[in-house]
């Protein structure tokens, strides 16, 4: 038997299974039998109450446990929990703020996306969700100002979808950022299987055995799923060096990525066409062997939000949560 001051009460079964004990309450507890692998493999879980179980039902696969399957949350709970494990503690200038709802509700359902549009909450409402969180503004700039959009009537209509169908909304965008790695590309980048080209040093730096630029956009758009990414530089042009800067971190936050670590490649989610594609431009006429592939916003970081979505599912099993893709907002022809 072993027992530490959060954990639970481990019992070695003679087939040489654990139990697992989780006590919610004096009486009431958790217990889940696993194998002795590695993976932990879970084949029984149940919740039990003075003797009664509440709630049982196979596992796939070990669900880390933190809360019991029966409890509720509310809105606040659940945004403490993610602060909580963020190193820079609570931000006193962010804007993770709430941009609809309240820290009391509580929550009926999750529904983790890059953006919280009408679309993805119009689904929220459909599932039976109450809780929206989206990595970017709900109401079209950085701070979500709505001062500048009185009486405009797409900001009243997505907002009279919000209010009358009691939908929260957090954006976590500053606190996820501050995770270390950086889940947002370290997502992504385990998603092109590229992880283990990076370092601790600079995670958002894949050193690969060279490649096309061809070969590394042909990459990208498989491994992505998007149709088509915009580019500047030589197709042939042998690329090693891969920095990725994703979402929107902006022009001075390239030139530096690009002076200090000098990348065959650049790749962004979303530029400034007159700002750092001209740098790039001017940079190969100068000389240089850098190229730039950008792949649209929500194509380099909603990677971020399924992480997120795997996140809740392991620290607060009891609520449902679902990731819903936004999509891409632009087409190309
Ligand atoms: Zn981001």
């Amino acid at each position: 038997m072993r027992q530490s001051n959060k954990g639970p009460i481990s019992l070695l079964k003679e087939d040489n299974s654990y139990l697992h004990i989780y006590f919610l309450s004096s009486y009431k507890y958790f217990f889940m039998e696993a194998n002795n692998s590695r993976r932990n493999f879970i084949s029984k879980a149940a919740v039990i109450a003075g003797g009664q179980v509440l709630l049982a039902k196979p596992l796939l696969s070990m669900t880390p446990f933190v809360s019991g399957f029966n409890e509720s949350f509310t809105v606040g709970q659940v945004m403490d929990k993610f602060i909580s494990e963020v190193p820079s503690g609570i931000l006193k200038e962010t804007v993770d703020t709430l941009k609809s709802g309240h820290k009391e509700m509580e929550v009926k359902g999750i529904v983790t996306s890059a953006f919280a549009t009408v679309e993805v909450i119009k689904k929220t409402i459909e599932i039976g969700a109450n809780f929206i969180i989206a990595h970017e503004p709900t109401f079209y700039n950085h701070l979500d100002d709505t001062a500048w959009l009185k009486n405009d009537s797409v900001f009243e209509y997505k907002n009279d979808l919000l209010q009358k169908n009691n939908i929260a909304v957090w954006r976590n965008h500053d606190y996820i950022h501050r995770l270390s790695p950086d889940p947002v590309t370290s997502s992504f980048l385990e998603k092109l299987n590229w992880k283990q080209y990076t370092t601790k040093a600079i995670p958002s730096l894949a050193t690969l055995p060279s490649m096309h630029l061809e070969q590394v956009i042909a990459y990208l758009k498989e491994k992505i799923g998007i149709q088509q990414v915009r580019y500047i530089g030589d197709l042939q042009q042998d690329c090693s060096k891969l920095l990725f800067m994703l979402g929107a971190v902006g022009s001075k936050a390239h030139f530096t990525g690009l002076r200090q670590i000098k990348p065959d490649v650049l790749i962004c989610g979303e530029i400034s066409e007159w700002e750092t594609a001209e740098y790039i431009r001017d940079a190969r006429s100068k000389g240089d062997k850098v190229s730039l592939i950008v792949l649209g916003h929500i194509a380099s970081e909603e990677t971020g939000s399924e992480f997120m979505a795997t996140w809740l599912k392991s620290k607060f099993p009891s609520i449902n949560t679902t990731f819903i893709s936004s999509g891409p907002s632009l087409s190309f022809l």
